[in-house]
């Protein structure tokens, strides 16, 4: 199923469900190239409308998720039909519950060398014959970039998960996924910390009441300088709401198996033109 994709500032963001998002990951291992997928919340719509990259980069991309609550909120109030969030920390569980169940082979990037090991050890114990191929810290340098791409491309892993923090996991997705063989990139941030027990998800109730992004600035008051963008982002929304400009109903459809539009001339993705092969 092809999720709506619609447009907060130029932004877009694929109104998708936490059960489509899943359904629609495993079609993406079934395809023939990388995809990716990745997270928006309101910090990334402002950061992208500045970041002339990033913005291509997410307009390319075959999954992007409304992560935030933020996100969801201010497309609903936009009018468009978002019906709920897709937080990356609980979709790449749920795919590694998805892999375990069909034998897909998975591939863990990132996070401190103790993280990781921690991560591989609470993902195999949770699923089990759960495949990870590999698993490696998020700490190598660029010149030993390469032999990490091999090394991920000779396990054969159909899922790479890259934990490197946003922007950098945005940027090595967008430098690297044309030369991983993998079939799902999905950029997870912070995932791992969780995973591993070294940072508390939130309460219940902050999640009931769609504050886990205050409990998260309680908890690590240095993010206070990236929710400044939060301000900025109900400013816009408010200031679009009565100007009606700036939101626009979807302008393009959801490239469905291929990372970056342009790898097809014939203006279909690589998974259009499959499926019409
Ligand atoms: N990280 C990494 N390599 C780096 C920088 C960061 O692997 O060069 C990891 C870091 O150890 C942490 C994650 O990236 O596990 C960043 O987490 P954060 O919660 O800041 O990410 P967010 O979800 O907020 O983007």
């Amino acid at each position: 199923m092809k999720p709506q994709r619609i447009e907060i500032f130029g932004v877009p963001v694929d109104c998708i469900t936490m059960d489509e998002a899943v359904d629609f990951a495993e079609s993406m291992v079934k395809g023939q190239h990388a995809c990716a997928i990745l997270a928006v919340n309101p910090e990334k719509v402002v950061r992208a409308q500045q970041d002339k990259s990033l913005l291509a980069q997410l307009r390319n991309t075959v999954l992007v998720i409304p992560d935030g609550i933020g996100v969801v909120f201010a497309a609903r109030f936009l009018g468009f039909s978002c019906t709920e969030r897709v937080p990356g920390s609980e979709l790449m569980p749920l795919l590694c519950q998805r892999a375990a169940l069909k034998g897909y082979r998975v591939f863990l990037f990132g996070a401190s060398p103790d993280v990781i090991l921690r991560t591989v050890q609470v993902l195999q114990q949770r699923f089990t014959g759960l495949k990870i191929v590999g698993a490696q810290h998020g700490y190598v340098k660029e010149d030993d970039m390469p032999a990490m791409i091999s090394k991920i491309n000779a396990a054969q892993a159909d899922l790479l998960f890259v934990a490197l923090g946003s922007p950098k996991q945005e940027v090595w997705i967008a430098r690297y996924l044309p030369e991983l063989k993998v079939k799902v990139c999905q950029g997870v941030g912070g995932t791992f910390d969780v995973i591993a027990g070294r940072v508390k998800r939130a309460p219940l109730l902050f999640r009931a009441i769609h504050l886990e992004w205050f409990y998260r600035l309680l908890s690590q008051p240095s993010r206070i300088f990236r929710q400044t963008a939060l301000p900025m982002f109900a400013y816009q929304v408010l200031k679009s709401k009565f100007t009606r400009r700036s939101v626009q109903q979807p302008t393009f459809s959801v490239p469905t198996a291929s990372v970056s539009r342009s790898r097809s001339d014939s203006g279909k993705s690589d998974h259009q033109s499959e499926k019409a092969a």
